[in-house]
């Protein structure tokens, strides 16, 4: 009896080859993550590694926690040792151990996107800009040059001599960074970036090399720039590193995740062992045909064949709604009408806002659901105020959530004043409930007292009753008593309480930092133990997961594929590599569904049509549910076999050399022209635009 007798021979091969280093190149389904699981039980069970020589690295942190809950039970011992994380909780616990050696202190905090966010605002409401972007735009643009370790003092020295940067744009960042610094604080981008750090200093690299010699990481093919180095640094001495991954699932080249890491690994190392799985034993054949279909079609695609013999299951249904409200009706109809047990189903859908419609009509029917990812339960307003006063009561040099306390509830202190502490706080060195004596107002003493008071009160009793303590001195419930969802608000604090008290059972000596260190990077509904409900998610949290049946919701043109990615091949395949993990989560049934009119952007748009997408998918394997208009003026009975995405002929009216004018571009020159897209130089840099939708864009 072996631990990997329920792996087939190629998983089997794949799980005992434990030095050197290897690749499991391999489809949805094919059972990498399970390949991955087992191997690690056996190392220890079978060949007597110790647990804390382990790094296994993957993406969520639900994925995460099956890992680990998986390896539990294979085991049947426990993995509280054993480094199976995220690669941030990885990062994260490094840099309290050893940050110490490159300037940090090891009670930092975590900048969410939001706090980030704020950051930004307040820092364009403070500089006169010319062309200012919005905050999400600015900070996109500062992760990626963290992210190609452009710190601001570097990216300084690019303005100085180049055009690829500019003054205005290093006030922002330079600001931004500062202001991080100032709060001991990091955000998710320096992270990974003073991980990376870490895995460079001579001192600190042999230790983290002993102590993880064997690193298995999942879903390779999403890995960013900085956590393809931190993998490289570690594995370099001993070279046991196994990743596992599938091309046709890249889907954060948004993020910078670069889908090359995988393709290069045997480059990377010398003798790699390279395995690939073909057998599908998540989805019916149906499904993993349709799957098939699609992906296919992009170029980059490497042509897996991926089979099963699992039973062919039911076709896969299209539904057309009218409206966005009637599709989720008929999703809550065909739940409701089931009769099974809520976990077996989710719903997914490309972007977030689709989620509320959804759950209104799916409460409406009453079926509890529960949206992951998204706007996770630590994100939400009166949570991340309640939170604002534990985290400046542990660090009162907290910018971010000094900020956020002093006005919630509002304490008709303005923003005029609050500059005023700030600047006073940093001119004298002192942190900001010292420097609330910038000014004698009653209104600002009173707030140093109840923070005073507070922060004597965490000295001797235990967080539950600190919560309770704020809450009650702040007045916190009477404040947020005329907000719209009252009752769901004081449930969201009651179990804000809860989760307090459950962590407290367990280690009743919990302190105020550690506390905060642990939820900072959870969202708790990543770890949510109720399972009779059904799952809403975006597909990129779904990565990874399975479900009985999946509804895939807004299968529709504009919006999946998202209209902006419709001038770049790349892009395009990047939204169809989306679209096959969506459809390959469903092991049992699949529903895909859109409607014919949404609201975008405040205005409803009116005779949407299907996915261009669907052009790309076998028939055989779908039932329409109700007959689907002509979408592209086509002759009718042509409609189900014309594909507005599918290679046109390479008579393309573009010749390498021409000149062209791009609506968004401008002026460029034809580089090359193949039978799916033109690729022409602009100032900008090269872009590829998808040959069939040439016409619209250049003029
Ligand atoms: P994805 O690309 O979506 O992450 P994956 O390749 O990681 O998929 P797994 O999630 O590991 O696939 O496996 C898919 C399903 O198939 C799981 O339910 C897993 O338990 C099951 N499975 C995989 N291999 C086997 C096997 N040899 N015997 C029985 N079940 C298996
Ligand atoms: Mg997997």
């Amino acid at each position: 009896m072996s631990i990997l007798d329920n792996l087939n021979d190629m998983q089997k091969k794949a799980a005992k080859l434990v030095e050197g280093p290897g690749l499991i190149l391999a489809g949805a389904g094919s059972g990498k993550t399970r390949t991955i699981t087992y191997k690690i039980a056996y190392m220890v069970k079978e060949m007597g590694i110790e647990k804390e020589n382990i790094l296994a690295l993957t993406f969520t942190n639900k994925a995460a926690n099956e890992m680990k809950e998986r390896i539990k039970k294979l085991m049947n011992e426990n993995t509280a040792d054993m480094q199976v994380s995220t690669f941030h909780s990885f990062g994260v616990k490094l840099l309290r151990m050893y940050g110490s050696n490159i300037g940090f202190t090891s009670n930092f905090n975590i900048y969410d996107t939001d706090d980030s966010m704020s950051i930004i605002k307040k820092i364009i409401k403070k500089l006169v800009l010319r062309n200012e972007l919005t905050p999400r735009a600015y900070l996109a643009k500062i992760s990626k040059l963290k992210e190609d370790e452009i710190m601001p003092e570097d990216y300084e020295k690019m303005v100085n001599i180049s055009i690829n940067a500019n003054r205005e744009f290093y006030d922002i960042y330079k600001e931004y960074q500062d202001e991080l610094k100032k709060s001991n604080s990091m955000d998710f981008s320096d992270i990974l970036y003073y991980t990376k750090k870490l895995t460079e200093n001579k001192r600190i690299l042999p230790i983290l090399q002993d102590r993880y010699r064997y690193i298995l990481v999942d879903e390779y093919q999403d890995t960013n720039k900085l956590q393809y180095a931190i993998i490289k640094n570690l594995a370099s001495k001993y070279k046991n590193i196994w990743v596992v991954g599938d091309e046709d699932q890249s889907i954060y080249a948004f993020r910078g995740a670069d889908i090359s890491n995988i393709l290069n690994f045997e480059k990377d190392y010398d003798n790699v062992n390279i395995i690939r799985l073909e057998q599908n034993y998540r989805s019916t054949s149906n499904i993993l045909n349709l799957a098939n279909s699609v992906i296919k079609n992009n170029m980059t695609s490497l042509g897996k064949k991926l089979w099963t013999t699992n039973e062919e299951g039911k076709k896969i249904v299209l539904f057309d709604a009218e409206t966005p409200y009637q599709e989720a009706r008929y999703i809550a109809k065909v739940i409701k009408l089931s009769n099974r047990n809520l976990n077996e189903f989710a719903i997914l859908y490309r972007t977030n806002y689709q989620s509320r419609i959804i759950e209104q009509e799916l409460l409406a029917e009453g079926i509890k659901s529960q949206v992951y990812g998204g706007l996770s339960f630590y994100s939400r307003k009166e949570i991340k105020d309640l939170m604002s006063y534990l985290i400046l009561i542990n660090n009162p040099n907290d910018s971010v959530n000094f900020e956020r306390a002093i006005t919630n509830p509002k304490r008709k202190i303005g923003a005029k004043t609050i500059a005023d502490i700030v600047e006073y706080a940093n001119k004298n060195n002192l942190n900001y409930i010292e420097a609330l004596d910038v000014n004698n107002t009653a209104k600002l003493k009173e707030f140093k007292n109840l923070m005073e008071y507070l922060i004597d009160f965490s000295e001797n009793n235990n967080i539950s009753s600190l919560l309770q303590e704020i809450i009650d001195k702040t007045e916190y419930l009477a404040y947020i008593e005329k907000e719209d969802n009252y009752e769901d608000r004081v449930l969201n604090i009651q179990e804000l309480y809860n989760s307090i008290i459950e962590i407290e059972k367990n280690n009743t000596d919990l302190k105020l930092d550690e506390y905060i260190q642990t939820i900072s990077l959870s969202s708790s509904l990543d770890d949510m133990s109720d399972n009779s409900v059904v799952k809403l998610m975006t597909i990129h949290s779904s990565k990874g997961l399975e479900f009985e049946t999946v509804f895939l919701a807004g299968f529709e043109s504009g919006l999946f594929p998202n209209s902006k990615s419709l001038e770049d091949e790349n892009e395009i395949e990047e939204e169809r590599r989306l679209l096959y993990v969506a459809l390959t989560r469903a092991e049992k049934e699949l529903y895909l569904t859109y409607s014919k009119s949404r609201m975008v952007n405040g205005v409803t748009i009116y005779n949407k049509m299907v996915s261009e997408f669907f052009y790309d998918m076998d028939k055989n394997y779908i039932n329409h549910i109700n007959k689907i208009e002509n979408p592209y003026k086509k002759p009718a009975s042509n409609v189900e076999n014309f594909n507005p995405l599918k290679k046109i002929k390479n008579d393309s009216k573009y010749k390498i050399g021409q000149i062209v004018i791009h609506k968004s571009y401008g002026k460029g020159k034809v580089k090359k022209v193949d039978d799916k897209a033109i690729t022409v130089e602009f100032s900008v840099g090269e872009k590829r635009i998808a040959a069939n939708l040439a016409d619209k864009f250049l003029i």
